[in-house]
């Protein structure tokens, strides 16, 4: 009688990771994750409010467009706005 060792597998967690990031880094107050991305796809346009300051930004977005590219435009218009 040949003893089984019975190898379980650990159920399989959700990822909760897979899910896109929304929040960023603020450019204004600097505070981390107090950027909230919100996608209007209806209207085309990408908004991002610093929870913590204020500051907000729209941007126009297509179908392809992930929170990440609204907040790279917004970064990229603060640093038109410096210069
Ligand atoms: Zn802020």
């Amino acid at each position: 009688m040949g003893r089984r060792k019975s190898k379980r597998k650990p159920p399989p967690k959700k990822k909760m990771t897979g899910a896109l990031d929304t929040q960023f880094t603020c450019p204004f107050c600097n505070h981390e994750k107090s950027c909230q991305v919100k996608m209007d796809k209806v209207r085309n346009t990408g908004l991002i409010v610093c929870q913590v300051c204020l500051e907000d930004f729209q941007t126009s977005i297509n179908y392809l467009s992930e929170p990440a590219d609204v907040y790279s435009d917004w970064i990229d218009a603060c640093e038109a706005a410096n210069n």
